[in-house]
């Protein structure tokens, strides 16, 4: 084993089926799969970021309380989820406070960071950093720099970079010819486990941390089948939704074995940007 860099492994949680027409018809599976992420961890020595949607907080405040008890980071993911270009200055921050709020409520305290719904802090919602800063945030990880079907701000670059006082972590891509947020989500899914080792050792050599995220889903290996919200009714898309999600947890397995440590965004933003 090799002594190997930080991985900013971070949990999105939210529930898929409170942005769909109906969706409440179908399972639930935010709390199986929460305390599944939260066994995996336990077992590792490892604590991360869970980024969290007010309406989660709110529904399930129990499982808030065992994420903090496990000693996890909680952050902002909005109260609704609703994206970014869908909001303005004013009604971002109203939507904020009530997700500080249900947080809070569920006993998170000193809450830091926010993730953007669906990395949707681009080159156009670039005046949320001002919202963020005004309500006391001190970190953001909301921007995937890469051209990308749904969102994207490629001119951002992969360097992380403070505007209005909020330093914004962006996405890891991977060096190849066409970059790709191998880290996380779908690409983490279905990319091979030689490639993203692979990335993961280049972006070692760079001396620098790498950025990923999951959801409830990711390792849903038994909900049913439905067409998931947000990717426009396309069937590839959502084929790959349910894609290789059986491999989550061995390949992470195999990264933390290789000396990946993961940990907290606020513990490393305390170990290098104070
Ligand atoms: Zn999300």
């Amino acid at each position: 084993m090799t002594s190997s860099g930080t991985y900013l492994f971070s949990i999105d949680l939210e529930d898929v089926r409170d942005f769909m027409k109906d969706g409440q018809q179908y399972a639930e599976r935010v709390p199986a799969m929460t305390r599944r992420y939260l066994a995996f961890l336990r077992q590792r020595d490892s604590r991360c970021t869970f980024f969290v949607v007010g309406d989660v907080a709110r529904k399930y405040p129990d499982l808030i309380r065992s994420i903090i008890n496990d000693g996890h980071e909680i952050a902002c993911h909005s109260n609704k989820h609703i994206t970014l270009e869908n909001l303005d200055e004013h009604t971002f921050h109203a939507d904020l406070e009530e997700n500080i709020q249900h947080l809070q409520n569920a006993g998170a305290k000193n809450i830091k960071g926010f993730r953007a719904p669906v990395l949707s802090l681009t080159n156009k919602t670039q005046w949320a950093y001002k919202v963020l800063s005004k309500l006391g945030f001190i970190y953001s990880s909301s921007v995937l720099p890469a051209h990308n079907p749904l969102y994207g701000w490629p001119e951002f670059g992969q360097r992380p970079k403070t505007i209005d006082g909020v330093l914004e972590l962006p996405m890891t891509l991977s060096s190849s010819f066409y970059p790709l947020p191998f880290a996380g989500g779908t690409y983490f899914r279905a990319l091979p486990l030689w490639y993203t080792l692979n990335a993961f050792k280049r972006q070692h050599r760079k001396g620098d941390a790498i950025l990923g995220y999951f959801h409830p889903y990711d390792i849903d290996t038994e909900q049913e089948r439905f067409m998931h919200p947000g990717i426009h009714n396309n069937r590839f898309f959502n084929a790959l939704m349910y894609y290789n999600r059986h491999t989550v947890f061995s390949k992470l397995e195999s990264i933390l074995k290789r000396g990946w440590k993961i940990i907290p965004y606020s513990d490393f933003i305390q170990q290098h940007y104070h």
